[in-house]
């Protein structure tokens, strides 16, 4: 189950040269959200929505965070977007992780795939 909705960006901050870790405030996403799942973000003035992984999700505060690099005219769009303004997302989608309860597991990512990594480590 997903949800689509208009919700409201609390933190922004650059991390690196065109890399965004964007916070949104979105209970009833956090409440469903799974590590390894993604968003579809909606930039504005595009048909398609950019896929961009759930990099965090904290369901107490009823927040994810998604940290993003922008790569071309869609997430350039995106990352115009700041702190008070709305986002539109859907989420969360894909299968996410599957943890397995014991286990010991060792995280590997790349660049941008690195930040999706985090709920998995954090568990
Ligand atoms: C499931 C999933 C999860 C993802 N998670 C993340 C994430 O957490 N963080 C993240 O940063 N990204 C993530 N991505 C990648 C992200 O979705 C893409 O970087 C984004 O959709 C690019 O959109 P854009 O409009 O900015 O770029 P586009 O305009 O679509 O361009 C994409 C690339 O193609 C090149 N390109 C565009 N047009 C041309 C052309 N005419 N000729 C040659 N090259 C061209 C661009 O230079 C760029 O490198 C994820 C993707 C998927 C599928």
């Amino acid at each position: 189950m997903y949800k689509q909705g208009n919700y409201p960006i609390i933190a922004k901050r650059a991390i690196g040269r065109g890399v965004f870790d964007v916070t949104i405030s979105c209970p009833e996403v956090a409440e469903l959200a799974q590590a390894g799942q993604f968003a579809q973000v909606a930039a504005e003035g595009f048909f398609l929505r950019r896929p961009i992984s759930i990099c965090d999700i904290d369901k107490q505060a009823g927040t994810i965070r998604l940290v993003f690099e922008v790569r071309g005219k869609g997430t350039d769009k995106i990352s115009e977007l700041n702190v008070g303004q709305n986002i539109d997302i859907i989420a969360p989608l894909g299968h996410g992780f599957t943890f397995i309860e014991g286990a010991k597991a060792v995280c590997i990512g790349g660049g941008i795939g690195t930040p999706p990594m985090l709920p998995l480590a954090k568990h």
